[in-house]
């Protein structure tokens, strides 16, 4: 059966680290939808502006990513999400440098999680190529490097106390798992309707000649059917769970 998705009990605050607007619905909305309902606080912190996620190179960048951020924040409403907070590194262009960690451990110091939810920072070759977007590797990556050492670190970005934003340490991280999967969010079918209703906020993305209407309904229940199968329940999320407090 399922694990139940309050591994280390009751989560208080989540943290979503997304590379783009609309990863934090494709990577982990059905379990932000359980989450909110739970009662646990859901911030979004959004990596990237998404200027990049069209196909008209007409389209001036400050538009697109007006679009999209508009998108984001609809999705996130339908979730029940708190805040959505836009990093604005460039779409495209996103690196693991000290920069994003800072960005990041400012957030995770300001909104103090008890679980972090974020990309995975290693490849699957198993897995669809779109999943391991370079910008979705390096927003893992300074996102553990943000949770651990620099969030907890007070020695670590002096600047932030300035600010007055105290060390914290984050109880919990889970990443989509792909082939490390260890912890399964069973997710109701009203729950996996929920995530389909924010996913089709992101009208941009799915303008598109190839994009067949209703398609992405139909890979997304898919893909969490087939990973509660796995998992012996009808839908599911599947993540690799890290402890981190
Ligand atoms: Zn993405």
């Amino acid at each position: 059966m399922a694990e139940e998705s309050r591994a280390n009990g009751r989560f208080e605050r989540a943290l979503v680290v997304g590379a783009h607007p609309d990863d934090p619905e494709f990577g982990f909305g059905g379990t932000v939808a359980k989450l909110t309902a739970e009662g646990t606080e859901v911030i979004y912190v959004v990596c990237t502006d998404g200027c990049q996620g069209g196909e008209d190179p007409a389209v001036p960048d400050a538009e697109l990513s007006a679009v999209r951020y508009a998108e984001q924040r609809a999705a996130a409403e339908v979730l029940g999400v708190r805040e959505v907070v836009f990093l604005g590194f460039r779409d495209g262009s996103l690196a693991p440098t000290l920069e994003l960690r800072r960005a990041i451990t400012r957030e995770i110091r300001r909104w103090r999680p008890d679980l972090v939810l974020t990309h995975a920072p290693l490849r699957s070759l198993d897995g669809a190529i779109g999943a391991f977007h370079p910008d979705h590797l390096a927003a893992g990556e300074a996102t553990l490097s943000a949770v651990y050492p620099d969030a907890r670190n007070p020695r670590a970005f002096r600047e932030l106390l300035a600010e007055g934003l105290q060390p914290h340490r984050v109880r919990e991280v889970w990443m989509p798992g792909f082939d490390h999967a260890d912890h399964v969010v069973e997710l109701s079918p009203e729950l996996v309707e929920r995530k389909i209703e924010a996913i089709r906020c992101h009208r941009s993305q799915f303008d598109k000649p190839e994009m067949e209407p209703g398609a992405p309904a139909v890979w997304v229940r898919e893909r969490m059917r087939k990973a509660g199968e796995k998992a012996g329940v009808e839908y599911a999320e599947a993540f690799k769970r890290i402890e981190t407090a």
